[in-house]
């Protein structure tokens, strides 16, 4: 019996491909789209959650070594 199996795929961004075209993306390994157009299926678009600064900021603290005294 398969009730409806719905994945919890809400926050999976759709692949680079559908993004582009601005279409429903099925979220799959290789998603339909991107198995039509033969290309490989993507998704290296930054995500929202660590933005610009905060990566900034990060490699900052990084560089940044704690200098000795
Ligand atoms: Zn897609
Ligand atoms: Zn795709």
């Amino acid at each position: 019996m398969s009730a409806s199996t719905r994945r919890e795929s809400a926050n999976i961004p759709a692949c680079d491909l559908c993004y582009e075209r601005k279409v429903k993306c099925d979220r799959e390994e290789t998603c339909e789209n991107c198995k039509l157009a033969q290309v490989e299926c993507r998704r290296t678009r930054p995500q929202r959650s660590l933005s610009v600064a905060e990566r900034l900021s990060k490699l900052e603290n990084k560089a940044t070594q704690p200098i000795p005294e």
